[in-house]
């Protein structure tokens, strides 16, 4: 089969802008159809957490491609790439976070990872946190953070080098068999394939257009605090929380709403009580007392098995989604593996868990945080 010339990326966020320029590179021409400005989806609303963290083959492969594309990003234009570790912790009483956390980390380390256990004495003296209600710790040196709207601009600006074409501002649906894209149900120009990389909206998008996925939409939030915290990005595997380092001082999130929200229909603004509550979790680990510049709401998507969903969906008609609160870390590697299986680059396919046609997309499953350390062994 002759390798698509002309492809369509549905999508202008953290994947879609890295799939549009990888596919374009190796010579496809690309059209990217984006319905707000790039990073006007959950990119814009990310924390930009980085690690390498993982006990699982495949996630330990993709985070390696992705951590090191990074690092060699950083620099360029004005995105940044803060080497930063990464410690997560189980609390005073949580016996089953701590037994999980360490088996974890024996896995992380059996695949090779830069992580170590450690007491919270050894927390406390390597790092400028409270550790008096910690039980026990993981710290990953292969971590970081960066900004993800200067990935956004990074990305635009070399897409538009390799001929890019952007279309933005108008909702799009998608067409199957022949694949193809269509603004106010009019299909656009002749693609070859077309690339659902629209976020928390692909099932829809997919489902209208007869590919039901198996995606459902969860509601996080996250604040930036004004303070001086120069400490690590923290996971709080306890209360799934985290914190990490911010040029205003913190920036801080929970885990998930367990519960499935609507993509067209949800609050971007955060609670009271997610404020609340963090406020006083950076209070006490960082022992600062930050205010609040800015707080928000996004989502995320999860998956049955919290794999990603990404390959053919159809005949030219592929998805990049489901990232668990990944998407961000993971794009720089999906890029490249969505843009080889696109054009058939035997080198370069997504791996076979990541198949979006393992599921039927009618499965009823519950939402689980992407950071949770668990002793899932699967690999
Ligand atoms: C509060 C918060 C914190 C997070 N923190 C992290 C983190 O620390 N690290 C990490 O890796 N990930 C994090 N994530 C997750 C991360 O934001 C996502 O996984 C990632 O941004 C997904 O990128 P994407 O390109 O798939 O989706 P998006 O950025 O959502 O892009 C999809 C795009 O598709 C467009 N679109 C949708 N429908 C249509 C249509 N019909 N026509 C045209 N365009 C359409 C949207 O406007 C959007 O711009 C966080 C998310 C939130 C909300």
């Amino acid at each position: 089969m002759e390798p698509p010339e002309r492809v369509a990326v549905v999508g202008a966020g953290a994947v879609g802008l890295t799939v549009a320029h990888d596919l374009a590179k190796n010579g496809a021409r690309v059209t990217v159809f984006e319905r707000d400005a790039p990073g006007g989806g959950m990119t814009g609303r990310a924390a930009g957490i980085c690690y390498d963290a993982y006990a699982e083959d495949i996630d330990v492969a993709v985070a390696d491609r992705a951590m090191a594309r990074l690092r060699s990003l950083s620099g360029e234009g004005a995105f940044v790439f803060h080497d930063t570790p990464y410690v997560f912790l189980a609390r005073e009483g949580d016996d089953a976070g701590a037994a999980a956390l360490s088996e974890a980390v024996e896995r992380m380390q059996v695949h090779g990872r830069d992580v170590s256990i450690v007491t919270a004495y050894e927390l406390a003296d390597r790092f400028p946190i409270r550790t008096d209600d910690v039980a026990l710790a993981g710290v990953a040196a292969n971590a970081g953070w960066a900004d993800p709207a200067a990935y956004v601009d990074l990305f635009v600006e070399k897409c538009e080098a390799m001929g890019v074409e952007f279309r933005l501002g108008d909702a799009v649906s998608i067409r199957g068999d022949p694949p193809g894209v269509a603004v106010d149900d009019v299909v656009t120009a002749r693609f070859d394939a077309v690339v659902v990389a629209a976020g928390v909206h692909s099932r829809r998008l997919l489902a209208e257009a007869g590919y039901p996925i198996a995606l459902k939409p969860y509601r996080v939030q996250a604040l930036v605090g004004d303070c001086d915290y120069r400490g690590p990005t923290v996971y709080d595997a306890t209360d799934e929380s985290y914190l990490r380092p911010h040029p205003s001082g913190v920036l801080a999130g929970d885990g998930v709403e367990p519960v499935e929200a609507n993509p067209d229909d949800w609050d971007p603004t955060a609670d009271d009580w997610f404020v609340r509550d963090s406020l006083s979790t950076v209070t006490h680990r960082t022992k600062t007392e930050p205010t609040v510049e800015r707080a928000w709401a996004g989502l995320c998507g999860a998956t049955p098995d919290r794999n990603p969903l990404v390959g053919a969906v159809g005949d030219g008609l592929y998805v990049a989604a489901g990232w668990h609160g990944h998407g961000f870390m993971w794009a720089p590697a999906m890029g490249e593996l969505v843009a080889g299986e696109v054009l058939g680059d035997p080198d370069s396919s997504v791996p076979d868990p990541f198949d979006p046609r393992r599921f039927d997309g009618d499965e009823s499953f519950a939402v689980v945080d992407g950071m949770t350390v668990d002793n899932d062994d699967e690999s």
